[in-house]
């Protein structure tokens, strides 16, 4: 499986520049009545797991009701302890190898427990290398794992850090996460991140012990593309908004075209990358499709020209059929539709059908789009948006052509 929520894809997307924060919830301690979510106060993932308990299916299905009373969608990746956590609830999974221990169980014995349902969903998969590092307490991790983390307190040590990491990219892994542990001490040194990043190119995921802004901002800086919070929410989570807050304004300083887009743009871009993974994951062109009114997500919709023998299955026309069915209408007025690739002369004409008034694309498609052919197919007083998180629309679509080659 090879889809691509965005994380799989960001550093080739240039995802670098715009850094990420996931919150990380253990199902069996968080409290979700204390969380202050809002459209102000928004991590960029929320990572479910952590422990070896709890229920993640009854845990994501109330964290997703919750989140849209507050009218937010935001992607739930699975951070499992176990095979037993996997739930098909969830949009990924960090599929996690630790590879930092010898231990057999955790390097494949639990993937091949987990292979079989995680195989028959639509979850996204994230091949993952799970990397503990010594952050001066000893974590349930640990305990549970039966290993050792890697020591970061000698040259030596180091180099094993950044060779372990080298190795998980020459595996194939799509992502490396560096883990102090729960209630670390000290986070990851961003000496250590800095000297990782020097060295491979995989999105870098880094967590444990990070209790400020301020040393968020030191792993960003250092070259962690996407910083883990969690732990400490669970006795501040008012904390949390000082993190969101901040993660904003250095979010935009660092990518000056994500800048221009709003923060609301780019989480239904993200959505509609959500849904070209799985054009993706089924062998299709991966395109992706939402479209949103009112905040809400009311159709959604993936390139399935292949699976249906159907040249007309394109993402934009499922997604405005679900619409439509969603909203027991055919016009779409107060609509906003997203999609990962410049539409089609096809879709830009079934979008000016449904009178779509605001139009969001991630990748132009100079060959194949509606602006070289058809620039006055939408609804005359239909905006339009372009380039939004284009970078990884694009790095989708250009790895797919890849692996057909
Ligand atoms: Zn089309």
């Amino acid at each position: 499986m090879n889809k691509a929520l965005d994380i799989s894809s960001y550093r080739h997307a240039g995802m670098s520049k715009k850094r990420a924060l996931a919150l990380l919830l253990d199902p069996e301690k968080a409290d979700l009545s204390r969380l202050p979510l809002s459209a102000e106060c928004l991590p960029d993932y929320i990572f479910v797991g952590g422990s070896t308990g709890g229920d993640p299916t009854a845990f994501i299905r109330s964290l997703r009701c919750q989140l849209s009373t507050l009218n937010i969608q935001l992607p739930v990746i699975l951070f499992p302890g176990n095979a037993s956590q996997f739930t098909p609830e969830a949009d990924a999974v960090l599929y996690l190898s630790l590879l930092s221990g010898d231990n057999p169980e955790y390097l494949i014995g639990q993937h091949i427990k987990s292979a079989r349902p995680i195989h028959d969903s639509s979850v996204e998969v994230i091949p993952t290398a799970y990397i503990l590092i010594d952050g001066g307490v000893v974590t349930s991790t640990m305990r549970v794992t039966g290993t050792k983390p890697l020591n970061p307190s000698s040259d030596e040590g180091i180099q094993t850090i950044i060779d372990t990491c080298i190795a998980a990219e020459l595996m194939g892994k799509k992502a490396v996460y560096l883990e102090a542990g729960s209630g670390a001490v000290n986070p990851v040194s961003p000496d250590i991140i800095r000297a990782v990043r020097a060295q491979i190119a995989l999105p870098l995921i880094v967590g444990g012990g990070i209790r400020t802004p301020e040393a968020m901002q030191a792993a960003y800086d250092a070259g962690a593309d996407i910083v883990v919070i969690g732990n400490h929410f669970e006795s501040h989570p008012e904390a949390l908004k000082d993190f969101c807050r901040h993660n904003v304004v250095t979010s935009c300083r660092h990518d000056e075209s994500v800048s221009s887009a709003s923060s609301s743009d780019i989480r239904f871009m993200r959505l509609a990358l959500a849904e070209a993974g799985k054009a993706l994951a089924a062998d299709e062109v991966p395109v992706g499709c939402v479209i949103v009114s009112q905040g809400q997500v009311i159709g959604r919709g993936h390139n399935l020209t292949e699976t249906l023998a159907d040249v007309t299955a394109h993402a934009e026309i499922q997604a405005i059929t679900a619409a439509a069915q969603t909203l027991g209408g055919k016009y779409l007025q107060d609509a906003t539709l997203y999609v990962t690739v410049e539409p089609c002369v096809m879709c830009a004409g079934a979008v000016g059908w449904a009178q779509i008034s605001r139009i969001v694309y991630g990748a132009p498609d100079p060959k194949r789009g509606y602006a070289a052919y058809a620039p006055r197919a939408f609804h005359p007083k239909a905006q339009v948006t372009a380039g939004v998180l284009a970078d990884e629309c694009k790095a989708l679509m250009q790895r797919f052509f890849a692996q057909k080659r």
